[in-house]
């Protein structure tokens, strides 16, 4: 089942926005309340009876169960006899608030995560329908319950066959906008393993690395953008609460926010179909990027977005027909990716590989794309034959291929049409002997 999240401009009446906020704001204070409700639980579990203070009392007895999230929305309903604002918000909305928060929690504990924050009025800047009503989508407006019907600028038709499946209404610095899931139903024939195969490697120090050794690092607008980001956030601290300033640099800072997210998906897209020329096949390694942010790396993780750029890539793939699987990445790194030896672990700080049994070489990232590349033939039951002539034959050719040889010239980023890409190569393998024809044939 193939899902794609497309974002449109709305345009709402005076009124609508009003509402919107409004429901933000009543968002808002059910997910702070049912925080501190989760908080309060644990604080008065955590010291024993006899080393209670003042402050750490018993206030909640001691057989109340744990406040989950079928409990928080037991009370939910109860609350909204009691104060009918509540009432203002279609149902499932707020309901989804406490999902969200429920796998807030979850993560924290299941991962490592930090503990959810209670939010303000500039960190609560979305809220979800679950679910739209039956045709919600008019060339003019999109329904949304309780809403009504709202205008959008629908700047690219949803694709055919797709059914909205849930909407997300976001606030952000320029207007409000909708972020539609949509859902394949129909069983689309996905494009059939053909053609080049191409193995990737994500990491931070290189964002990708190809199984046609070629590497590509990460923009440079990311560090650029988040030192500008670091700096107005520092200045937030000098400016009073409530003030007009800080109102201000808080609204800079949104922005600033909202151009780094558009400017690295941009980026996404290029690169995704950058990927996609010349192969018919993409294997990308499956890594659990949930647990990968947890990790010593876990900022520059998650501003990288490997998530996003996976599943980028997997559509990019299917439009383009090329064929897209995931492999299992475990031990990529110890293993040679031109004669299959065990090479013992390579600890992050070794950049090279290079294989004593057959005496291949090339850059760790690129070696590990490489069994990548491998494996998934394996899976779908081709193979790389083995090479027979030269050691640095495996993966050059397709590359040779895309961006020219090492010898001849440095691929220009325009010709690929890819004004922001910065393509680096591994002039070690881009500069191999050449010649040697990769040929897949069928296991059986
Ligand atoms: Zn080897």
């Amino acid at each position: 089942m193939l899902t794609m999240t497309y974002e449109y401009k709305l345009e709402p009446t005076a009124e609508q926005i009003e509402s919107i906020e409004q429901t933000l704001d009543i968002c808002r204070s059910v997910w702070n309340f049912a925080l501190r409700q989760r908080k309060d639980w644990c604080a008065s579990r955590k010291s024993p009876i006899n080393a209670c203070s003042i402050q750490s009392e018993y206030i909640i007895s001691a057989d109340e169960p744990f406040p989950n999230y079928h409990k928080q929305a037991k009370q939910l309903t109860q609350a909204k006899k009691l104060y009918p604002h509540l009432k203002t918000v279609h149902s499932q909305v707020l309901q989804q608030t406490l999902r969200t928060l429920d796998r807030a929690w979850d993560d924290m504990k299941a991962r490592g995560f930090g503990l959810p924050r209670f939010k303000n009025k500039y960190r609560m800047r979305s809220f979800v329908f679950p679910q739209l009503g039956k045709d919600p989508i008019r060339d003019d407006g999109i329904k949304f319950p309780k809403l009504g019907w709202v205008k959008w600028r629908q700047s690219r038709p949803i694709p055919f066959g797709f059914q909205v499946k849930q909407a997300r209404i976001v606030r952000k610095a320029s207007g409000y906008f909708v972020m539609l899931s949509l859902q394949l139903n129909v069983n689309v024939s996905s494009p059939m393993p053909h053609g080049h195969p191409r193995g990737l490697d994500l990491g931070f120090d290189k964002f990708v690395a190809t199984s046609d050794a070629e590497e590509i690092k990460r923009p440079r607008f990311e560090i650029t953008l988040q030192r500008k980001l670091k700096l107005l956030q520092r200045r937030l601290k000098n400016k009073q609460k409530g003030s007009n300033n800080r109102h201000k640099l808080n609204q800079k800072i949104a922005r600033l926010h909202q151009r780094i997210s558009d400017t690295r998906k941009d980026w996404h897209f290029k690169l995704a179909h950058h990927l996609c020329d010349g192969a018919g096949m993409i294997f990308v390694e499956d890594i659990n990027f949930v647990s990968w942010q947890r990790g010593m790396l876990s900022k520059q993780s998650a501003d990288a977005g490997f998530g996003q750029f996976v599943n980028i890539l997997e559509w990019v793939c299917f439009r383009r027909d090329v064929y897209f699987a995931k492999v299992n990445k475990d031990g990529t790194s110890q293993t040679c990716p031109n004669c299959g030896a065990h090479t013992g672990k390579k600890t992050l700080d070794i950049r090279f590989h290079h294989c004593d049994e057959c005496g291949y070489r090339t850059t760790r990232d690129v070696a590990a794309s490489q069994v990548l590349r491998n494996r998934g033939l394996n899976a779908v039951g081709q193979t790389v034959v083995e090479n027979v002539c030269g050691l640095e034959a495996t993966g050059s050719i397709g590359h040779d291929t895309l961006v020219g040889t090492g010898r001849s010239r440095k691929p220009n980023s325009r010709e690929l049409g890819i004004p922001s890409l910065k393509v680096t190569e591994h002039s070690e393998v881009a500069r191999g002997r050449g010649g040697c024809q990769e040929l897949m044939v069928p296991i059986d």
